[in-house]
């Protein structure tokens, strides 16, 4: 559901970014947000029809301190619903509202942090926080929700594959996920070009594609971040490394001619959770039916 509409932020590959131009040309609001009572009241009744409920509001900790938590005393007040919460680090204040949050049971909270590089981060996807910031805020989120002990779930996206990263940028966000591990989930996501977003005129015709140049380029690469967020997600991560290099091994591993069976293995990961989405929404109709 939307708690908001738009966003502050102007990362380059989101639509708000475009979005947020035609806006401020015309004169419009750069965000609506919806009372914390009418989220509350959406939420209670969805609730009659859903077992989970998503928000996805990248400024949600921009609402004040006494928002968040009149919301988590309601939120908690309603049955047989879990929260995933899509959001973002970067707002005043994080910590203490991230602490009310943290009273709500089974609850998943997704942050968008898209690279372990800070000059992609910075430079490229325009979006500004400190690679230490994250790591401090991560662990601090992290403690505070482990001894909340309401079973929080964490998970972190990121945006591999954009056509202006290079092989350090790469090792940078590999050896930035191997500081995170403790079990949390990866959220890994192919870059996709959007119509309208800024970097659509400089980098025109790239869409996911496992045959890409950019793809073959790096392909053992990003199978590796996939590869690394299972052993993470199961902590089997004892063997791992501290750090990665650009190692001989690594160069051979990621020879061209192998590229066609890393897009393979990626293809079929994308492929099984987009499978696994569907079914999630088909399920949902079916319960929403039946209940109708
Ligand atoms: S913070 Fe999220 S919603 Fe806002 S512009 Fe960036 S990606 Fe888009």
């Amino acid at each position: 559901m939307e708690s908001a509409r738009g966003c502050l932020f102007s990362c380059t590959y989101c639509s708000n970014c475009y979005l947020n131009k035609v806006k401020a040309r015309n004169n419009i609001k750069i965000i609506r947000k919806k009372s914390m009572s009418r989220v509350i009241e959406e939420i209670k009744a969805l609730s009659t029809y859903a077992d989970q409920i998503r928000i996805s509001d990248d400024n949600f900790f921009f609402r004040d301190l006494e928002e968040i938590k009149f919301f988590v005393n309601k939120f908690n007040k309603i049955r047989n619903i879990q929260l995933v919460l899509d959001t973002d680090f970067r707002s005043h204040d994080y910590l203490s509202k991230m602490k009310e949050i943290s009273k709500i049971k089974n609850l998943i909270v997704g942050t968008g942090i898209q690279s372990g590089s800070s000059r992609l981060r910075s430079e490229v996807f325009n979006r500004h926080i400190a690679t230490n910031k994250i790591l401090y805020l991560f662990n601090k989120t992290l403690k505070m929700c482990r001894e909340s002990k309401n079973n929080i779930e964490l998970s972190y996206s990121f945006i591999l594959g954009h056509p202006k990263e290079k092989l350090s940028d790469i090792l940078k966000n590999l050896n930035f996920i191997l500081k995170l591990r403790k079990g949390v989930g990866l959220s890994l996501n192919m870059y996709t070009n959007i119509l309208q977003t800024d970097k659509t005129k400089k980098c025109s015709k790239h869409f996911y594609d496992t045959k890409s140049e950019n793809f073959k380029k790096y392909s053992f690469y990003y199978f590796l971040h996939y590869l690394l967020n299972h052993l993470i997600y199961h902590r089997i991560d004892y063997f791992l490394p501290k750090q990665f290099n650009d190692s001989i091994f690594f160069k051979i591993l990621n020879f061209r001619i192998f590229s066609g069976i890393y897009g393979f293995f990626v293809d079929m990961i994308y492929k099984s959770n987009q499978r696994a989405l569907n079914k999630f929404v088909f399920d949902s109709l079916e319960l929403n039916n039946s209940k109708g």
